[in-house]
């Protein structure tokens, strides 16, 4: 099944996620619900929070095409297994620096400037609870920071600029309210 993407103005996305105990069947489903959802969305990651759960698992699917260093360049991480299952991720590593523009499913059409590390090294666990760990760069490093942030309630207009900030404030107070009150109308079970 496909979810329906929470947005901005839902208070479970600045919940903390609890850590994965259990590796067995449910998890599986939601981690194959949430990798159609977040294609369906058009996105490369997705963290549970996004579909209104608590646990620590995310996903991340970046294409080959945008795996690259420039346009057209060689592929900048050829060995990752994709898409990306974590469960219970932690970055261990950092290094460098890249600004880029960063979008977020739960913010549609709200883009901004972001600063990540270029790389980082992350350990998480896959789907049956094998301890693995991945250095990454680029986009996919960009992505792996932005979905272990959702993880821990931290949100795409955290990293902005005040200016940025304030430039959006009509928007993210639109988007704040259609949330509500789609809430409202229909309140998670
Ligand atoms: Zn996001």
């Amino acid at each position: 099944m496909n979810f329906e993407v929470v947005t901005y103005g839902d208070s479970v996305l600045r919940k903390k996620a609890e850590p994965v105990k259990a590796f067995n069947a449910d998890l599986r489903s939601l981690a194959l619900d949430m990798i159609r959802t977040m294609h369906a969305a058009n996105g490369v990651g997705l963290a549970a929070e996004q579909v209104g759960r608590t646990c620590s698992l995310c996903v991340i699917d970046v294409p080959p095409a945008a795996d690259v260093e420039g346009e057209g360049g060689p592929r900048l991480n050829p060995m990752a297994p994709m898409p990306l299952i974590m469960a219970n991720p932690r970055i261990t590593a950092r290094a460098g620096e890249m600004e880029g523009d960063e979008g977020c499913l739960s913010f549609p059409a709200i883009y901004g400037p972001v600063k990540r590390a270029y790389e980082v090294t992350v350990e998480y666990q896959d789907l049956d609870g094998i301890q693995r760990a991945l250095t990454v760069r680029g986009l996919l490093s960009r992505a792996v920071q932005h979905e272990l942030d959702h993880l821990r309630g931290v949100l795409l207009i955290d990293h902005f600029s005040v200016p940025r900030k304030l430039s959006l404030a009509l928007s993210l107070k639109r988007l704040k309210k259609e949330t509500q009150e789609r809430l409202k109308a229909c309140p998670p079970a």
